[in-house]
């Protein structure tokens, strides 16, 4: 049956390979601590999970033409599932809107083996590692940042960045300036902002964290109306 061509396997291959040494990453020493402490030490609510306490990789479709990018892993959520934007409020909100865009299979983000598949977006982060108090140092947020130039790199069919909150969106800028792509001044972020960086658009959105999404600085309409943006900015390149 007729279908869209697959990703070329070293896509997928080398996105494999980019997640396996992330995963093993010890660059940061505050955050190893913070993470391994967050691990051992856990919430009461997830007293009995086993977590991850280790970087966090990106995933989603290697043919996405939208890289979703966060600002790093929940203590509680990716820190604990080994998956982005998995197990906290942030991914219920998250997920949520991109099973209504048509992105994702299921509504719920909960864990590996879950079942949740990505179509067209992929979703990864500047920071890997859950920092404490989500504040990464600035030396963090450079260590880091390869590995989401990396991926930018791999993913050739990108063309829309969607950086939820100002440090992504920073830290995307920086990305795509290590890549070659500079523009001056640095565009600025704004919820629904567009910036043209070479081949791709950059479009903003407040970050789906409870601070946001509880007061209604960001409701399911608006990040609606972001998704239905990218998928058209998507379509068009
Ligand atoms: S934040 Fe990034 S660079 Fe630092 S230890 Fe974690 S994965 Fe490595």
């Amino acid at each position: 049956m007729p279908g869209r061509p697959r990703a070329e396997p070293d896509v997928a291959y080398e996105l494999t390979r980019l997640a396996l040494e992330v995963s093993d990453c010890f660059r940061c020493p505050r955050l190893v601590a913070w993470r391994e402490l967050v691990a051992r030490e856990k919430v009461a609510r997830f007293a009995h999970d086993e977590y991850w306490g280790r970087p966090v990789p990106g995933w989603g479709d290697p043919e996405a033409r939208i890289l979703i990018c966060g600002l790093a892993p929940a203590a509680h959520g990716g820190n604990r599932t080994g998956r982005i934007f998995t197990g906290d409020r942030s991914g219920d909100f998250l997920f949520a809107a991109l099973h209504r865009a048509g992105f994702a299979n299921r509504p719920t983000s909960i864990g590996w083996g879950d079942g949740l598949k990505l179509r067209g977006v992929y979703v990864g982060a500047v920071n890997r590692c859950a920092p404490p108090g989500n504040r990464p140092t600035p030396v963090e947020r450079d260590n880091c940042l390869p590995y989401l130039v990396r991926e930018l790199r791999t993913l050739t069919s990108v063309r829309v960045v969607l950086p939820l909150g100002a440090y992504a969106w920073d830290g995307a800028v920086r990305a795509l300036a290590a890549l070659g792509e500079v523009v001056r001044p640095a565009p600025r972020f704004g919820h629904g902002l567009e910036a043209r960086i070479g081949p791709y658009t950059l479009l903003g959105t407040f970050h789906p964290s409870q601070q946001n999404t509880f007061t209604g600085r960001l409701t399911g309409s608006m990040m609606d109306t972001v998704l239905e943006r990218a998928k058209q900015l998507a379509r068009s390149d």
